[in-house]
């Protein structure tokens, strides 16, 4: 074993704590390199807006009041707290009014105090990703603006066409916004699937919701500001049942790796076990288990460790079809319920996971981290009748395939005369 020379150490060290300070450096180069170009752009495009812009009170007064409107709203749900990971809230009625009614230069300053105030008021989190989410909406909100205003539309021609241009604009909102941040998303994970950032039934409607609630503000708020007083209280009413039914969601996710966390899967399970014994159909559950994870901490630290948990909660979820109930069981166990599996399938099943995990390479620090997976498998009425017994048995099963030399898969049962040129191989096998 060779040590670091004391150079490198010192070298590491700055980095690490250059890193710790700026969590921006950690990123891969071309994130780094889209999220300063983001920002950039906005900036720049804010510079040059503020120049072209004639400076109304009338203007500034309505744009303090929709800013007013967005800060009661945030204030009002504070309390409730926000769900770990990505959220979503409606605070684009306040800042679509502002790209519709007002300069375009207002639409790119609308997303600054209300995000600002999400960040020392709700929940703080990395600055950058603050900064970026203020520049993504505030350039997408531009392009709206100056495509509204472009074509002759103001707040003083209420009429059909004006209102379908303005859904038109709000929809060129929504797009932009959601494709910069998609853009963001795989950028910092390459694995992220597209169409799970753009689509997703939930995300769509919120999306619709967000839309209709900006056109109304603004028709509302094109009258008179004074009306907002009217807009409010529902507005503040959907926010609050919106973060209810997020945190709701929450309360059933394990944050590290987005699968249902123990009490929720165990909830689930039992459901299909009950199902499964009144049709008679075949069920099968899974214990899966990752070989020498504590050598990944040990070797790399627990921030990597958390990665490579997070790379295999995935991996695992790709094989696996909607209906399976997967959860993180704890430490770096999951748990997977087959409804309809026999042990045919239920190898087949363990047998495809062993197979993309061990082959799944996450990069680290220039070098690839590669893991393996035992699985032990029971199967319902065969070696239990309830989840305890099945659980109890399917750990029983992962235990030999560790005694055996893990990367491999077992039943509870005596070994089952050999698979064809599958058993006591070192790449694992199915006891
Ligand atoms: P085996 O092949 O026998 O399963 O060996 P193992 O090292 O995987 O099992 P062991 O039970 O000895 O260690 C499990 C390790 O998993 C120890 C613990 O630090 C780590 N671990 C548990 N939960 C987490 C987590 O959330 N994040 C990280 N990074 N590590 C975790
Ligand atoms: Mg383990
Ligand atoms: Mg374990």
């Amino acid at each position: 074993m060779t040590a670091p020379r004391e150079s490198s150490i010192d070298v590491r060290r700055g980095g690490v704590a250059l890193a710790d300070r700026w969590p921006l450096l950690r990123q891969p180069g071309t994130l780094v390199l889209y999220l300063c170009g983001t920002v950039g752009l906005a900036v720049a495009a804010g510079v040059w807006l503020a120049r072209a812009t004639p400076f109304r009170w009338e203007d500034v007064l309505t744009f303090l009041a929709l800013m007013g409107c967005g800060a009661v709203c945030i204030e009002a749900t504070r309390r409730l707290g926000l769900p770990a990971g990505v959220s979503r809230d409606l605070l684009s009625a306040w800042w679509l009014p502002v790209a519709l009614l007002l300069p375009p230069v207002y639409a790119l300053l609308a997303p600054l105090p209300l995000q600002f105030l999400l960040q020392v008021r709700v929940k703080p989190t990395v600055v950058y990703r603050r900064v970026f989410s203020a520049a993504a909406i505030g350039l997408a909100a531009v392009a709206a603006s100056l495509c509204f205003h472009g074509m002759g539309r103001g707040p003083g021609h209420l009429g059909t066409a004006t209102l379908l241009l303005a859904v038109a604009c709000a929809v060129l909102f929504t797009v932009l916004n959601t494709a910069l941040v998609a853009a963001a998303a795989v950028l910092s994970d390459p694995d992220t699937r597209l169409r799970d950032v753009l689509w997703d039934r939930e995300r769509v409607l919120l999306d619709v919701v967000e839309l209709c609630l900006g056109v109304l503000v603004a028709i509302v708020c094109g009258i008179s500001p004074l009306l907002l007083v009217l807009t409010l209280p529902p507005v503040v009413l959907l926010q609050r049942s919106l973060l209810h039914a997020q945190l709701k969601a929450a309360a059933r996710t394990d944050a590290k790796t987005g699968l249902l966390n123990a009490t929720a899967w165990q909830r689930e399970a039992d459901t299909e076990i009950v199902r499964a014994r009144r049709t008679g159909e075949t069920l099968a559950l899974l214990i899966v288990d990752i070989d020498h994870f504590k050598r990944v901490n040990d070797n790399h630290g627990h921030l990597i460790g958390d990665q490579v948990l997070a790379g295999v909660a995935t991996a695992v979820r790709s094989q696996l079809r909607d209906y399976d109930v997967v959860g993180r069981f704890g430490g770096e166990e999951f748990v997977v319920l087959l409804p309809r599996a026999d042990v045919a399938e239920a190898r087949r099943v363990a047998e495809r996971l062993r197979g993309r995990v061990g082959r799944m390479a996450i990069p680290v620090e220039e070098a690839l981290i590669t893991v393996t997976i035992s699985v032990g498998v029971a199967i319902l009425s065969v070696h239990g009748d309830d989840l305890i017994e099945l659980l109890a048995a399917a750990d029983l099963a992962l235990y030999r395939a560790k005694e055996l030399g893990r990367d491999r898969i077992c039943l509870p049962v005596a070994p089952v005369p050999p698979q064809r040129g599958r058993e006591d191989n070192s790449q694992g096998g199915i006891p």
